[in-house]
């Protein structure tokens, strides 16, 4: 996902400067920064992921955003 929240509610959405740990807005799970090269332009993407696989009820997880 693009966007996570902090502890606060606060959204957040991934870049070079987002904390390493965030909340999935849906499930509420730790969320994790993560970074990959895109395909053209070798240009670096942000993105959270959930930390665990434990959240395979997430919405996050069927329907994938950004
Ligand atoms: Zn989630």
């Amino acid at each position: 996902m693009k966007t996570a929240k902090t502890t606060e509610g606060k959204e957040i959405v991934a870049a070079p400067d987002a904390p390493e740990e965030a909340l999935c807005p849906y499930c509420g799970g730790i969320v994790v920064l993560r970074r990959r090269r895109t395909m053209n332009k070798g240009e670096v993407a942000y993105y959270y992921r959930h930390r665990s696989n434990h959240n395979t009820q997430c919405s996050a997880r069927r329907r994938p955003i950004g």
